[in-house]
């Protein structure tokens, strides 16, 4: 079952090679821990000299169902003999399909698809900017969207206008005007920054590049009654905390709540393909006629037998029950170390935001430990770590990770 250990500072010569190779051709826009992948099944990962390590991150939560779930490759392998890309010119025969299941599993009536999780924010802030114009008879160019400090929707120019980490922020102006930041997890904030113009209400139900923030209880509750009674679009960004993560198909479900509109992605795609989409009624999508938007891949055949095949797994309700039952050893497993390592430990379904003691060391460094002892995790921030493993994880491979978690914060102390 287990990794390997090999010290930290010398790799072995096929994974120097990469690294040599990513250090001189590759954008430095990431800062990734010493590894060079090669292979993947399930919850684990072969590196390109054959050492095995066990996958905590799952890509952002984009492999919720590990890699290469079977019914997934059939999906996609089945759909590469057939056709791949059409184009929105023309129909296919894999789109309505698809749209009509994940319409169905969302219990909205209407799917706009997109590739990557930013295009689907980016489509669906443009979706309720004419909605408020359309249907609410907003001033031109006055509509304004509340979202939250510490949030993370994408990369695009205006997504990381209401970016409130400087990193991701500065640089890269002029941004977009007509977003309110306010802080997470307080409704009256929200409710104070609602005027006449504002459409809607974009959040994560559950801050993933935060740190896994999960909000007070109520909260979720409390803003869906503000939304509705002021007439705004509550905009639940699930890219990362959605499809099976938290234990239910949708974090918003855990307090309840159906929002106006979905915003999907990442595990969407089963780890194959970027699949996105904006799920929503149709009198908020009926907004968009032809020509308001569009996406040249988006909807396209491959894109969409994939993410048929993810909503048929979804489904069954198997992945959601799995989260919900290994919480549990997740959660009291990271409890041990309260005071012995740990700070705070934040657990909802397979998805934890763990604090170390500063004093310890950071989150990255956390995260080389853990290579070293066969284990992929990644710092969020600072002394932050998160840990997504794959839906699929089995439980002594759970226990596994908690118990090298224990054995590199023992070393350190
Ligand atoms: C990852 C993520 C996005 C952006 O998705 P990309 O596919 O990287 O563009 C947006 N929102 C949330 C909550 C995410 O976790």
């Amino acid at each position: 079952m287990a990794g390997h250990s090999r010290g930290k500072h010398s790799p072995a010569p096929r994974t120097e090679t990469h690294l040599h190779l990513a250090d001189r051709f590759v954008a430095h826009n990431y800062y990734p821990l010493p590894v060079v992948i090669a292979e993947a099944e399930g919850a684990w990962v072969t590196d390109v000299d054959g050492n095995r390590y066990l996958d905590c991150l799952a890509g952002y939560s984009a492999l919720n169902f590990g890699h290469r779930h079977p019914d997934l490759l059939r999906a996609a392998g089945d759909q590469l003999e057939r056709v791949t890309l059409t184009s929105r010119a023309f129909h296919n025969d894999q789109l309505g399909p698809f749209c009509r299941d994940l319409a169905q599993l969302c219990g909205m009536d209407r799917v706009l698809p997109m590739n990557t999780g930013a295009e689907a924010v980016e489509s669906a802030i443009k979706v309720a900017r004419k909605w408020g114009y359309d249907l609410k008879g907003l001033p031109t160019n006055e509509a304004n969207l509340v979202v939250a400090a510490g949030n993370f929707h994408g990369r695009t120019t205006s997504i990381v206008s209401f970016s409130t980490d400087p990193l991701a922020r500065e640089g890269f102006g002029p941004f977009t005007p007509g977003f309110r930041i306010v802080a997470y997890g307080d409704v009256d904030a929200i409710r104070g920054a609602i005027d006449a113009n504002t459409v809607g209400v974009l959040l994560e139900p559950i801050q993933g590049e935060a740190g896994v923030i999960i909000p007070p209880p109520g909260y979720l509750r409390a803003v869906r009654e503000l939304c509705t009674a002021s007439d705004v679009l509550l905009i639940a960004d699930e890219i990362q905390s959605g499809l099976g993560r938290t234990g239910t198909t949708f974090a918003c479900e855990l307090e309840g709540v159906v929002p106006d509109v979905y915003v999907l992605g990442k595990a969407l795609g089963g780890g194959i393909v970027p699949v996105s989409a904006v799920v929503s009624s149709d009198a908020v999508l009926g907004v968009l006629h032809p020509g308001n938007h569009g996406s040249t891949f988006g909807g396209n055949p491959l894109a969409a037998a994939v993410g048929r095949a993810v909503v048929a797994l979804l489904s069954t309700g198997e992945f959601q029950k799995r989260a919900r039952e290994l919480a549990g050893v997740l959660e009291s497993g990271l409890r041990q170390y309260l005071g012995a390592g740990l700070v705070d430990v934040r657990v909802q379904g397979l998805w934890a935001g763990v604090d170390i003691d500063p004093t310890l060391m950071s989150g990255r460094e956390m995260s080389e430990r853990m290579l070293a002892k066969g284990v992929l995790i990644k710092d969020t921030h600072g002394s932050t770590i998160r840990l997504a493993p794959p839906l699929v994880i089995e439980e002594a491979d759970l226990a596994w990770l908690i118990e090298r978690l224990g054995t590199v914060l023992a070393e350190a102390r």
